[in-house]
């Protein structure tokens, strides 16, 4: 007995397959025996399955085969729990092995772990009376240990059957996260699965949920004109029924199954589940086969995984194209706003052109009749021309304005050496006048350098005029305005600042927005259309410089701006 377990312990192997082997060299010495046979209860279906090895004995003559529990000699045993020594003979009455001559003497005992059965050993001579209570003993004793190696093997191959079940899942995640494009996800999911697992065909059906259709969206291993014909209404046929109950099914046979809608002849048994969304069935899966019972309970469990894993990259891709699709309509939508928007530029330039000349014609006729040219004026007539002189002013200053804007827009073709201190200068000088009459003082405060910057001088003028015309504008009368030019390492800087009523720091950045006027008493009280500031910021940005504003309700403001220096070229 302790040689038997001896030997047991020393051939023990996690290979169920060669587990007969090993057990019948180990009793070989000890047990006068001609075949041994094991089985492997099958809990779930209450059956024995025969396990067998490329070399289970050398005198092998028999084949075991599947038998239900309680059928036959090791049926009787793994159901009772106990052993069986059968020594007289049995002749053809023993069901579980195919024989040409019969067996005499068996002597069966159960695999057991603790009270749970988990097979059956066997060892069967050829003449009768070949086991005694003794060999008996000593294959209880075999068997016990056997138990628990077969236990380790078993549970060594599920291990090894999950690791293998998880790197297939971890793969699929990895080639269905390759792609963003629908398509492309949908056909590396039937791929990958058909590669995953044993089966013919693999084919994902996709719900229409407009009018509850599944149709095939890609599959592998179907032929193309089934995967065409595929179309099931929610709760038709097999994936239909998947859809409605969100549950999977499996179909051992086809054949058996009396409404089965056939699409491809070849199928005999399919495993279908389904793909849920949160909570949502957007399809169905399937593995075919042309075998009947093709699938396990374990290629069920894997499937259901897989759908899950795949009805998440299904609707990735189908986000991805959604916003893709969004993107394209918003691009499309602004190119169209921006067509319009030149095209709203080109007319605003083209009315503003076309009303200047009259403009000046009216502005010239009215100052011919004012100065009395054409005959004396009554005092009503002439206060009724100068409101026209003065209306027509401003309506010239706005076209001015409005072609200024659509000019600074254009890209500067100029750029030139040029002094900033000279433009700020030229620009004092121009105001002087308006300014002298309102009782402004001008202050200037200029380094002795020229401040050269590279640029376009008469829109840089433009930019000083706008900024001392809103200066004079918003400034109390006898208040100050200082201008300032100074270096800042790349670039020039310029001030003009007021003592006048200031901006509230939450208008400040909105004021070099085109039209913005801070409120509409100030626009009737000082006249402008709004426009003065947008030049100037659109003027310095084509100059690549900047300008800010610094101000205090009340206390005045500073606005700054900034122009790139020339440059020395280098020879
Ligand atoms: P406009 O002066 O023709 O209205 P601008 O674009 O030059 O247009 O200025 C926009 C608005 O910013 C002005 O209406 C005014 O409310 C405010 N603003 C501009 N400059 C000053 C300033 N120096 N002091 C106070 N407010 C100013």
């Amino acid at each position: 007995m302790l040689a038997v377990l001896d030997a047991l312990t020393a051939t023990a192997t996690l290979v169920l397959e060669e587990v007969p082997g090993r057990v019948a060299e180990a009793l070989r010495h000890s047990l006068n025996f001609d075949q041994l046979n094991m089985w492997l209860f099958d809990e779930e279906h209450d059956i024995l399955e025969p396990l067998m090895g490329p070399s289970s004995t050398a005198h092998q003559e028999t084949t075991p085969s599947t038998l239900l529990l309680g059928q036959g000699f090791a049926g009787w045993v793994a159901e009772n729990k106990a052993a069986m020594r059968v020594n007289d003979g049995f002749g053809d009455s023993h069901p579980g092995e195919r024989s040409a001559e019969p067996a005499q003497s068996a002597l069966i005992v159960p695999l057991m772990i603790g009270e749970r059965v988990i097979g059956v050993l066997e060892t069967t001579a050829a003449h009768r009376n070949a086991f005694t209570l003794s060999d008996e003993r000593l294959l209880m004793t075999a068997a016990r240990r056997l138990s628990v190696s077969i236990e380790s093997a078993l549970l060594y191959q599920e291990t090894k059957r999950r690791l293998a079940e998880v790197t297939a899942l971890y793969q699929l995640a990895q080639q269905m996260n390759t792609s963003l494009n629908i398509q492309e996800v949908l056909v590396s999911i039937v791929q990958s699965l058909k590669k995953t697992i044993k089966c013919r065909g693999c084919s994902i059906a996709l719900l229409d949920p407009v009018d509850n259709v599944l149709e095939i969206r890609a599959a592998a291993g179907v032929e193309h004109k089934w995967e065409q014909d595929f179309k099931l209404r929610l709760g038709e046929g097999v994936a239909g029924r998947v859809a409605l109950q969100g549950a999977p099914i499996y179909v051992p046979d086809v054949l058996d199954m009396n409404d089965f809608i056939f699409f491809d002849p070849n199928v005999r048994s399919l495993l279908t589940v389904p793909l849920t969304f949160q909570q949502r069935v957007i399809g169905t899966l399937t593995l075919d086969s042309d075998q009947p019972d093709a699938f396990s309970q374990n290629d069920e469990r894997l499937l259901t995984i897989a759908a899950t894993q795949a009805a998440i990259a299904i609707e990735n891709a189908r986000l991805y194209a959604s916003l893709e699709q969004r993107a394209q309509n918003l691009a499309q939508a602004y190119a169209e706003l921006k067509k319009a928007d030149r095209l709203k530029d080109e007319i605003v330039q083209n009315i503003s052109h076309e009303l200047r000349t009259p403009l000046t014609f009216v502005k010239s006729y009215v100052e011919l009749l004012l100065d009395e040219n054409a005959g004396p004026l009554t005092d009503e007539q002439k206060s009724y021309l100068e409101i026209v002189i003065e209306k027509t002013t401003v309506v010239t200053r706005l076209v001015g304005d409005i072609m200024s804007l659509q000019q600074a827009e254009q890209p500067l073709y100029k750029r030139e050496p040029l002094s900033l201190t000279a433009v700020a200068n030229r620009a004092m000088q121009g105001c002087a006048a308006t300014a002298h009459q309102l009782g402004l003082t001008l202050v200037s405060d200029f380094p002795d350098d020229l401040c050269l910057v590279s640029g376009d001088e008469d829109r840089l003028l433009q930019v000083f005029d706008n900024l001392l015309g809103n200066a004079i504008k918003f400034s109390p009368d006898g208040g100050k305005i200082g201008v300032t030019v100074k270096d800042a390492g790349n670039m020039v800087q310029a001030s003009v600042s007021d003592q006048g009523i200031g901006i509230p720091q939450d208008e400040q950045s909105r004021i070099f927005e085109r039209f913005y006027q801070i409120n509409g008493s100030a626009r009737r009280r000082f006249g402008g259309a709004g426009l003065g500031l947008a030049i100037v910021k659109r003027i310095l940005e084509a100059h690549d410089g900047k300008v800010w504003v610094e101000s205090q309700v009340g206390a005045g403001s500073t606005f700054y701006f900034t122009v790139p220096k020339y440059q020395t070229p280098q020879i």
